[in-house]
């Protein structure tokens, strides 16, 4: 610090990322509304006219009426910059929100890096321009050794940048945040233009976009990125309001997040995930949403729903539902590639398959039945498979006289592997009927695929649209 050798740096223009999401979002922002490819790339004076933008928005709510259109970003404000200029009659006026947003001359800089970039601090910073960063017994005091955070001017313009890169909801502020940067700088052109439209017509705060909406806005991006993507994505909802701070983050890991960009790129997975979102619908929420939120949640119940479904469909019917041929070798994707089913297992699983599907022959409904219910729980699918067994062996044809219905690896593999046992007994399930399909099964030729609202929404290019 203080260092003599230090070149003299009057301004401070250019923005850098740095490992704090947040700083990282609103970076992010700053580059689209300057148009630029990448924070890194924004220069000097679009630095400076987006700073100015952001005081003219702050400006143009300023004198919104609550509830009335605009309001949008001064109800943030609360929810964001607790006790900053808008919310004091003597400084809500261009003036006193143009002080707010400007760094303080150089002559006042303290001698301290910034905390985030390691560059010259601007200024101490608080809980008004810092979200969560200082502690509320902190804000606004004036004792030595409790000033806030140093940061300098990119940084905390960064930070004052988040209305755009993070959507008000429900009493919080939620956006989506990668590690990959092209993929981030891709999620963020969408959240800006939807939250500048948010700025100037929404005129209250109540949750916009449905349910799990950071979630599904996620799952969105990731649908039209096209490109391998590097790093995992995560949803992140916060809020500073001295009242009721909070911060949550959601993690989907990358190769579930690969997965889910494959179900767009893949024409052949493309009709299975229309099945498979059908199959995630709760009673109140639809089913991206709800597959959305389990992304980021409950990766594993994904596949254990889509087979439930199924599971209900024949055991109500009795016979092999039409969404079969396409869900269940989407199914067997995810349970290889997200949920990392091991190659050797795979190749138990697929043989007891073949063999399942030499007695449960599609066209007689009883035996569908039993073998589908059997599956339900672990200890109904042994007995099931332990009277086949015995079955097998009084019936079994000469050429295979000496083949066990199931060998003892296969076996273990199904039951006695702990939690990929379970992986392994939902692979069985959707391989029986892959295999079943592949024998030329009939399959009911009833489409039953909902018109979901949120598929318009998700096949519809946000980047076009703008
Ligand atoms: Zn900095």
């Amino acid at each position: 610090m203080g260092d003599v050798l230090m070149p003299a740096i009057t301004t401070q223009d250019e923005l850098r990322l740095t490992s704090h999401p947040l700083q990282r979002a609103g970076a992010y922002a700053i580059a689209v509304l300057a148009r630029a490819g990448h924070p890194e790339a924004v220069t000097g004076d679009q630095f400076q006219q987006v700073v100015d933008l952001m005081i003219s928005d702050l400006v143009a709510a300023s004198t919104v009426v609550k509830g009335s259109s605009g309001w949008y970003l001064k109800g943030v404000s609360y929810t964001l910059w607790p006790n900053c200029a808008l919310h004091y009659k003597s400084k809500c006026t261009p003036e006193g929100i143009t002080a707010w947003r400007t760094a303080p001359p150089v002559e006042k800089w303290p001698d301290a890096p910034c905390s985030l970039c390691g560059r010259p601090a601007c200024a101490w910073y608080g809980n008004v321009d810092v979200p969560l960063g200082a502690s509320v017994e902190h804000r606004n005091t004036t004792a030595p050794d409790h000033h806030g955070t140093p940061l300098c001017f990119p940084c905390v313009s960064s930070f004052h940048a988040l209305p755009y890169a993070f959507t008000a909801g429900g009493g919080l502020l939620q956006g989506v945040h990668s590690w990959d940067e092209k993929f981030m700088a891709r999620a963020t052109r969408s959240a800006v233009s939807d939250n500048r439209r948010n700025m100037t017509v929404r005129g209250d705060l109540k949750r916009g976009g449905g349910a799990f909406t950071v979630e599904f806005a996620a799952l969105r991006a990731l649908r039209w990125w096209d490109r391998r993507i590097t790093a995992g994505v995560q949803s992140i909802q916060f809020s500073n309001s001295t009242r009721d701070m909070k911060f949550q983050v959601e993690n989907m890991d990358q190769t579930l997040a690969e997965w889910l960009r494959s179900t767009a790129s893949d024409s052949v997975r493309r009709t299975g995930f229309r099945y498979l979102a059908q199959s995630q619908a709760s009673a109140k929420v639809p089913g991206l949403r709800m597959l959305a939120r389990r992304a980021f949640n409950h990766p594993e119940q994904i596949p254990s729903r889509a087979t439930g479904r199924l599971r209900d469909q024949i055991t109500e019917t009795g016979r092999i539902p039409a969404a079969v041929p396409h869900l269940a070798p989407l199914v067997r994707t995810y349970l290889t590639e997200v949920l990392h089913v091991l190659e050797k297992d795979v190749g138990h699983v697929t043989t007891v398959a073949r063999r399942i599907a030499d007695v449960v022959t599609a066209d007689d409904d009883k035996r569908l039945k039993k073998f589908v219910v059997a599956t339900r729980r672990p200890n109904d699918l042994k007995s099931w498979l332990r009277s086949e067994i015995a079955n097998w062996a009084r019936t079994r044809p000469a050429d295979v006289a000496n083949a066990p219905f199931i060998s003892v690896p296969q076996w273990r593999t199904l039951f006695d592997s702990g939690n990929s046992s379970w992986s392994a007994r939902e692979l069985l399930f959707v391989a029986v009927f892959e295999e079943l399909c592949a024998r030329g099964a009939t399959v009911q030729a009833t489409d039953e695929i909902t018109t979901d609202d949120d598929f318009k929404t998700l096949d519809t290019n946000d980047q076009e649209e703008s």
